[in-house]
């Protein structure tokens, strides 16, 4: 009879509100977005673990600050966008592409999701549910629109909100709280968000990671795969912020506000 190997995800924090992700069995790592080299050094040596690949989704410092002080220490695979320049990237990655980590033994799907930046990718392994987005999705939020269109962005997150809503969503900060002050601001009515915003302060208070979410809850709280609704188009038409129904509009309108939000 054989065991399924047991695969953990631990957050690594980094900075001030930046997850770095260890994907581990007992023995062998995996890294994604190590924006620096010293706590994903210790969480290895800590836990014994030694480090087999790194993954990146985009080329901001936060994400990739980390990379060539881990590469003299390990020579592993670097894997990341195609459409980026960071150096030290192996494989150049893009939509559909597959990865096959060894050990520990996964495989992720590649997904384009141009918005926070031009060449962002995502990763999701579809056995496991897991999708680590970098900056697209976040919990409650989306990221920045610094080098995309509110077009492309909705493309993206709509590729990714059509994954299970069983998958868990590793996004690379904590944002939560702030990102559902102003979801609640755009769909004050929408008790699921009410009831998230509770749990997840509740967490906060205590320290806990709100992250990863779930896809699912993303879905019926996140105001930016929520751009269709009628409730948050209504909101942004009666502040006068919107002039259409066209929900690519009402994302850019939402992104907008949520730029200056207090
Ligand atoms: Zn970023
Ligand atoms: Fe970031």
């Amino acid at each position: 009879m054989s065991v399924k190997p047991q695969y953990q995800v631990s957050a690594i924090p980094a900075f001030t509100d930046n997850y770095l992700w260890l994907i581990h069995d007992d023995q062998h790592a995996a890294v994604v977005d190590p924006g620096d080299a010293a706590p994903v050094l210790a969480a290895l040596q800590a836990n014994n673990l030694k480090l087999d690949a790194i993954l990146l989704t985009h080329h901001h410092a936060d994400h990739v600050g980390g990379v060539q002080i881990l590469l003299q220490k390990f020579d592993v695979p670097v894997y990341g966008p195609a459409n980026e320049k960071i150096a030290g990237i192996t494989n150049k990655l893009r939509q559909a592409d597959q990865v096959e980590l060894k050990a520990p033994h996964i495989q992720f799907s590649v997904i384009d999701v141009p918005g926070h930046t031009a060449g962002h990718i995502a990763y999701y392994a579809a056995e496991q549910d897991w999708l680590f987005c970098g900056d697209t999705l976040f919990a409650g939020g989306c990221g920045r629109l610094f080098e995309g269109t509110a077009a492309q962005m909705t493309a993206s997150l709509a590729k990714l909100s059509a994954l299970p809503d069983s998958t868990l969503v590793y996004c690379a900060h904590e944002y939560t709280l702030s990102n559902l002050r102003f979801a609640l601001a755009a769909e004050p009515e929408n008790s699921a968000l009410q009831e998230r915003f509770s749990a997840e302060e509740e967490k906060r208070a205590h320290g806990i990671a709100t992250v990863p979410s779930l896809l699912g809850l993303e879905k019926s709280t996140n105001p930016f795969l929520r751009n269709q609704e009628s409730r948050i188009i209504d909101q942004l038409i009666a502040q006068g912020r919107l002039h259409t129904r066209d929900p690519i509009e009402a994302f850019a309108a939402l992104r907008e506000w949520k730029n200056t939000f207090r």
